[in-house]
């Protein structure tokens, strides 16, 4: 885990919002990084790799549009209910959440965070920037040293 003062944060708020607008999402502190997932959950969720983005604080408006689904004893996803959009994922033991990449018009400058579940990403794709890749293996066994359990 990188320590918290090496994570580069974008200075000015970040706006999103889903196809339909019903969903208007604000981040402040975003990281200028995305977390990249290639499990299958994510690939069935949303069609291929999943990119999050995190950020010290979120606003979120239109609740009344946002279906949330219990994706895992630890995990929840939301969409919004009126166009489809993909919204959030959350961890539940920490309450840590990624909002999909694609909801913001992200500045230049982002690099990849990492991407994880490198063993069950499809094999019909890549990508080629240099970040650091850990398989699900891998991931699972940090969240246990760090303290959580997923049984
Ligand atoms: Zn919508
Ligand atoms: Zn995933």
């Amino acid at each position: 885990m990188s320590d918290a003062a090496d994570i580069l944060r974008l200075g000015e708020t970040l706006e999103g919002r889903c196809l339909c607008g019903a969903v208007r999402i604000t981040l402040t502190g975003a990281e200028k990084q995305i977390d990249v997932c290639h499990c299958s959950m994510c690939a069935q969720w949303g069609g291929a790799m999943y990119a999050g983005l995190e950020s010290e604080s979120a606003q979120v408006e239109g609740e009344d549009a946002i279906t949330t689904y219990q994706s895992s004893d630890w995990a929840e996803r939301a969409f919004c209910s009126q166009c489809g959009s993909n919204l959030w994922y959350r961890f539940k033991p920490t309450g840590n959440r990624t909002f999909l990449a694609g909801l913001f018009d992200l500045p230049k400058g982002f690099g990849i965070k990492q991407q994880i579940f490198v063993d069950e990403k499809p094999d019909w794709y890549d990508l080629a920037q240099e970040s650091p890749m850990k398989s699900g293996e891998e991931i699972v066994a940090e969240a246990i040293a760090a303290g959580f359990s997923f049984d």
